[in-house]
């Protein structure tokens, strides 16, 4: 199980879903508690600083933020002594659907017959490639490229993230409470995607290693502790457009659906309202392929209405023009007075709640 990870967020009916699984208290113990994230001009100065919410458009006193690995293994934990099996290294290689049921065969050899398959392998999944064919079509980029990866916590920073900001090129530095170790994000501006592997580490390092030569502030210690990072991820930023979640009795769930990118802010809250969804239909009707559409019809909207938000999202984090950091920086220096600008979080709040969760235990119990 991987652990650690950077911190995801849990908001809106994904509160509400964490609730109804009797792991709301246990999320909430987990919370970071961040308090600040402070913006950076070129020369390091100080363009203004924020609360989270007032970015993400969370509720301060019901939302949650906590690391990716403290959710994986709060639900492995939970989950271990039930009657789920988990398999390690280990992955689908291919899928024959002959309508009562899905064939699978795995990559160690084994094949195995399921009532249904549920995709929930991320944006690059391959159970979509197997239904749908390459991602290429699905992908919508969205104009950066992306390193993460930790390094110690050299600026002594707790509670808090900095972004720092200068014309197409970004760092981000996070620290989960007060943790020795910082994640941290090289992030640049590009038209179009660079044209490299994805599994060509090498590549990546240089490839960003150029983008950010020459630029101020502590940039170029980052750059050399990408250099020797053992945990680097590179990746484009993208988003997930499918014109249909499932095939046959094979459903996607998650980023492999509908991935919203880090952009938004919504990726984790969206794949457990989804989940959420996906299961409640699953209970309460007889036929899986209607419990696929119902699924769909109910959580399309919402899912298109969260990637919706990307782009106001990235305008504020990662500003691609002087226009933008301009803006931006107005933002910031009206947030104290009177005649203070809506922050991006004031409009993405009324989008994050705007799905009512449906209550399947109603239904199950047949008061409804
Ligand atoms: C840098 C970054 C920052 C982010 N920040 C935030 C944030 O602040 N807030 C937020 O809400 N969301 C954030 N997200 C998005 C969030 O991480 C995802 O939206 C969310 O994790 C989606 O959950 P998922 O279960 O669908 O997919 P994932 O979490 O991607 O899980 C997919 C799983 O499938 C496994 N897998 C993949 N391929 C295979 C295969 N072929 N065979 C077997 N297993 C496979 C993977 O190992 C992984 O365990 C961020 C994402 C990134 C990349």
């Amino acid at each position: 199980m991987r652990g650690g990870g950077y911190p995801i967020d849990v908001r809106g009916p994904a509160v509400d879903v964490a609730e109804r699984m009797g792991i709301l208290p246990m999320l909430q113990d987990a919370h970071i508690q961040s308090k600040r994230i402070t913006f950076l001009h070129p020369d390091g100065g100080v363009a203004g600083a924020i609360r989270p919410e007032e970015l993400t458009g969370g509720e301060e006193k019901r939302d949650i933020e906590l690391p990716r690995g403290e959710l994986t293994d709060l639900l492995s934990r939970l989950t271990g002594d039930r009657s789920i099996r988990y398999m390690f290294n280990n992955s689908i290689a291919s899928l024959s659907d002959d309508g009562a049921g899905v064939s699978v065969t795995f990559e160690s050899g084994a094949t195995e017959y399921y009532d249904l398959v549920i995709g929930t392998d991320g944006i690059h999944s391959r159970t979509r490639r197997l239904i749908f064919g390459p991602e290429e079509p699905f992908s919508h980029y969205l104009g950066y490229c992306y390193n993460g990866f930790t390094m110690p916590n050299f600026l002594g920073l707790s509670h808090e993230s900095l972004t720092y900001t200068t014309p197409g090129r970004y760092a981000v530095l996070s620290a989960v409470k007060n943790s020795p170790t910082l994640h941290a994000f090289l992030i640049f501006a590009s038209e179009e995607p660079p044209i490299i592997e994805h599994r060509d580490p090498a590549g990546q390092r240089r490839l960003t290693a150029e983008k950010f030569d020459g630029i101020g502030w502590e940039v170029s210690r980052l750059v050399q502790a990408m250099q020797h990072a053992d945990d680097l991820y590179y990746d484009v930023v993208s988003q997930i457009r499918l014109d249909r979640w499932s095939k046959g009795r094979v459903v996607l769930v998650g980023d492999s659906a509908f991935a919203p990118s880090f952009l938004s802010g919504q990726g984790s809250s969206l794949a457990m309202i989804g989940a959420y969804i996906l299961a409640g239909e699953l209970a309460t009707r007889d036929d899986p392929t209607d419990a696929f559409v119902s699924y769909e019809k109910l959580m399309r909207p919402f899912a298109e209405a969260n990637q919706n938000l990307a782009g106001d999202g990235g305008a504020f984090l990662l500003p691609r023009t002087q226009e933008e950091t301009e803006m931006r920086n107005r933002m910031l220096a009206s947030l104290n007075s009177s005649d203070a600008e809506a922050m991006p979080g004031e409009i993405s709040r009324a989008v994050h709640s705007s799905l009512k969760l449906p209550d399947y235990e109603r239904t199950l119990n047949g008061k409804h």
